[in-house]
């Protein structure tokens, strides 16, 4: 029988649905399912108790030097709970200091490595995951020989587990190597609402939308629809309206309504949203390439495209 199926997320609600994502792999391997806490006190342990629901077992290691975020201390520390639980997968999230982890754990184990998987099977004692490379231009399908390996899964690849599994907390002791980083200064990211990578509608904008007043219908519509406002990358870096971007050097999203208004399609772009349910998409140019991943496109000017969604909306609500 392989062993457990590992996840580690420094964000709890990440590991959630990595571990929907195990307990399926746990299923074709015929493994077990388990979790690693790696906390600094007992308010990040508290995460081992919401997260046992889902594993059957939680692998809690409590030491303050993990206050410090530095990944060669973590890779250390899951290196020896890989060790401890035979684990035969390991995924953790591929956030910037998840696939930072994941690589340096992968030369301690010397075992493969994959990061920003967006799917994830067993076949043949091995895992096979896909990975979108060359900039968003190819999805590459590699495999990977099971035990262990390391994986780490771009949010939102898997949904949050259905089934609890029950499973206990065990503290484990380790010896936690003190960092070689040090923290100068943290600041708190100021975050208005629903995050991006958390909403299920993003209205985004691009460069079709002339001036910043004009994202104003683009929030409207996005309220409308119980959502939130994105944009591409021009719109944040050049002119400076919005503080992130949505795409390959930006943040990654997966709505299940995805509205891309005034915005090309460049490839870049499209990495960062090309999982999202469905997207619709406004532009005026007939051959725009975001249309070719596009559920729905209407060909059109936003100026006039845009009022008229908000008005049916709201007649349709009631509102108008
Ligand atoms: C290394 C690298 C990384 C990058 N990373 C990212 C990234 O993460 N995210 C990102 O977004 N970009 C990224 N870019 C930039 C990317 O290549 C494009 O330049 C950018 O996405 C274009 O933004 P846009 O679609 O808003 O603008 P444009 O390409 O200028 O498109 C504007 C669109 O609006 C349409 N339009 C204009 N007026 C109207 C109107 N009135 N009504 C309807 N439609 C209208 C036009 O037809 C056009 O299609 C990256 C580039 C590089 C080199």
């Amino acid at each position: 029988m392989a062993g457990p199926v590992l996840v580690w997320s420094e964000k709890p609600g990440l590991a959630e649905e990595l571990l929907g994502g195990a307990a399926e792999l746990a299923k074709a391997l015929g493994a077990g399912v388990s979790t690693a806490v790696l906390a600094a006190g007992p308010e990040e342990a508290r995460a081992a108790e919401e997260l046992a629901r889902w594993a059957d077992e939680v692998l809690l290691v409590e030491d303050p030097k993990l206050a410090t975020p530095d990944s060669s201390v973590y890779a250390s520390v899951l290196a020896e709970l890989v060790g401890k639980a035979g684990a035969s997968v390991v995924l953790t999230g591929y956030t910037l200091f998840g696939r930072e982890v994941a690589a340096r754990l992968a030369v301690k184990l010397k075992a493969p490595c994959a990061t920003g998987c967006t799917s994830l099977r067993v076949k043949d004692g091995h895992l096979l995951v896909e990975r979108t490379v060359y900039a968003g231009r190819a999805i590459a399908r590699q495999a990977l020989k099971i035990g262990p390996c390391v994986v780490a899964v771009a949010p939102r690849t898997f949904e949050k587990p259905s089934e609890e599994r029950g499973g206990k907390v065990s503290k484990v002791e380790v010896a936690v190597p003190g960092p070689r980083l040090k923290v100068l200064s943290v600041k708190e990211k100021e975050v208005a609402g629903v995050a991006v990578e958390e909403a299920d509608v993003i209205v985004s904008g691009g460069r079709g939308v002339e001036k910043r007043e004009d994202f104003a219908m683009l929030e409207e519509l996005a309220k409308l629809l119980g959502g939130v406002v994105g944009c591409s990358r021009p719109i944040a870096e050049d002119r400076g309206w919005f503080p992130f971007w949505i795409g390959l050097s930006g943040k990654k999203v997966k709505p299940k309504l995805y509205i891309a208004v005034g915005i090309s399609g460049a490839i870049q772009h499209v990495a960062g949203m090309r999982d999202s349910k469905v997207v619709v998409a406004i532009n005026k140019a007939e051959d725009a390439p975001i249309f070719a991943v596009s559920d729905y496109y209407v060909v059109g000017d936003l100026y006039q495209i845009v009022p008229a969604l908000i008005e049916a909306l709201k007649r349709r609500k009631g509102q108008a």
